[in-house]
C-alpha cells in the first residue's frame, strides 16, 4: 500500500538513503530541503525546523501534493559540538532548537492528521552516542536523549488511535555530519565500535524503514540502536 511519507532533511545524507529507500518500496515520498536543490526524483519542499511557518507551509503542500502525512521520519539536525566550559548560549540553545524544538514542532503537525486518521507512523532520528554521552556534545546529547522523553509521552498520547512512535539511534555513520571529523578522531572512534567499522546511511535507512512499515505495527516506544554494537543494552 503507498503511503504519504515526509522526512525532514531529506536531501543528503541519512534522510535521502531513508527516503529513496521508501520510494523504492512504492509509497509516496517528499522530502524537506532547507537549502540547496530536492534531490532528483522525489518530491521536495522547503521546510526550515526551527522556523514555525516553514513547517506549516512545508506539511501542507505535501498534503496537496500527495495527501496528509500517514508516515513521519524527523530526521533533520545539527551538531555544534564543543567542551561546555567553552560552549555559549546561542550554541547550546541553536541545538536544542534544531534538534528537539524542531522534532516536537515538526511531530506535532505530522499527529494531527494522524490522529484523525486513526494511524500513523512516527520515527526519530537520536544517537546512540547522544545516550552514552560523548565530550564535547552536551548540547547534541541533551537533544537527542530528550527525544526519548518526547517520543515516550506521545506513545500514551497517540497510542490509542494506532500511532507509533519509535527512536532510531545511529551509531557513528558515515555522512557530511561525520566527514568533517579529523582523520585522528575518526580513528579514534573506529576502535570504539565493536564492529570496527562506520555504518553506512543505507544501513539506517533499513531499520527506520522496518519501523515505519507496517509489519512494525506492535512496536512503539523503542529505541533501536543502529550502531554497529555502539549503543547495544540501551
Ligand atoms: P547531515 O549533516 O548529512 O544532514 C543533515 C540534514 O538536516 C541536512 O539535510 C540539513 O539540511 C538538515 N537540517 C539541518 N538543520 C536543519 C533545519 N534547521 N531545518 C531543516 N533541515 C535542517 O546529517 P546526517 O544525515 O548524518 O544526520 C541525519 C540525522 O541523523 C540527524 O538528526 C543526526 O543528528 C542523526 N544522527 C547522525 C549520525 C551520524 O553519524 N551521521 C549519528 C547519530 C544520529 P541542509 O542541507 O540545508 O544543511
Amino acid at each position: 500500500m503507498s503511503r504519504s511519507v515526509f522526512i525532514t532533511g531529506g536531501n543528503r545524507g541519512l534522510g535521502l538513503a531513508i527516503a529513496r529507500a521508501m520510494a523504492a518500496d512504492g509509497d509516496r515520498v517528499a522530502v524537506g530541503y532547507r537549502t540547496g536543490e530536492p534531490p532528483e526524483g522525489l518530491f521536495g519542499v522547503r521546510c526550515e525546523v526551527t522556523d514555525p511557518e516553514s513547517v506549516a507551509q512545508a506539511f501542507k503542500a505535501v498534503a496537496e501534493e500527495q495527501g496528509a502525512v500517514e508516515v513521519f521520519v524527523a530526521n533533520a539536525g545539527i551538531t555544534r559540538d564543543t567542551l561546555m566550559l567553552r560552549m555559549d548560549d546561542a550554541v547550546f540553545e541553536e541545538v536544542l532548537e534544531t534538534n528537539l524544538v524542531g522534532v516536537f514542532r515538526t511531530v506535532r503537525t505530522a499527529a494531527a492528521g494522524m490522529l484523525a486518521a486513526r494511524r500513523g507512523r512516527i520515527v526519530l532520528l537520536s544517537s546512540a552516542l547522544g545516550f552514552l554521552g560523548s565530550p564535547g556534545q552536551t548540547n547534541y546529547a541533551a537533544a537527542k536523549t530528550g527525544l526519548l522523553g518526547l517520543a515516550r509521552s506521545l506513545v500514551w498520547e497517540l497510542g490509542a488511535r494506532g500511532v507509533t512512535v519509535n527512536l532510531v539511534a545511529p551509531g557513528i555513520i558515515d555522512t557530511d555530519m561525520t566527514r568533517v571529523l579529523s582523520d585522528k578522531r575518526q580513528a579514534s572512534l573506529t576502535e570504539m565500535i565493536p564492529l570496527r567499522r562506520f555504518g553506512s546511511a543505507d544501513e539506517v535507512a533499513a531499520v527506520v524503514r522496518f519501523l515505519a512499515g507496517e509489519s512494525a505495527g506492535y512496536v512503539t516506544g523503542a529505541v533501536v540502536p543502529v550502531g554497529g554494537g555502539i549503543g547495544m543494552g540501551m
